[in-house]
């Protein structure tokens, strides 16, 4: 791994997990974007599928398709949120989606890299 990259890595997920979702928000609920931002960030609660893992923590390991909440059923489940009319099931359901690519990003990163 290159070292500007490791660096760079941890920005992008926290940032990813954190800051975009806002970003996502601002441009999808204009107006209420900061109650929406807040609502898919909230979504990053889905890490607290890693607590019934054992280790809890593993940076070697892929998230997605390892967790409960990481799986493709629950993906599933976030995708059927985005057509319930209500603004804040939508924005977890869109939260936890965005938070899942995140995630598979590390992956890729752990991966590629
Ligand atoms: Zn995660």
């Amino acid at each position: 791994m290159d070292g500007s990259i490791e660096l760079l890595q941890p920005v992008l997920h926290y940032g990813g997990h954190f800051l975009v979702p806002f970003l996502i928000a601002a441009v999808i609920w204009r107006d209420s974007w900061k109650r929406a931002g807040v609502v898919m960030v909230a979504a990053n609660l889905i890490d607290l599928d890693h607590l019934l893992a054992d280790p809890i923590f593993d940076p070697g390991r892929c998230s997605v398709g390892f967790h409960l909440l990481h799986g493709w059923e629950a993906a599933l489940v976030y995708g059927l949120m985005l057509i319930i009319p209500r603004w804040w099931v939508r924005a977890f359901g869109l939260g936890a989606l965005w938070h899942l690519c995140v995630d598979a990003g590390d992956c890729f990163a752990m991966t590629a890299l």
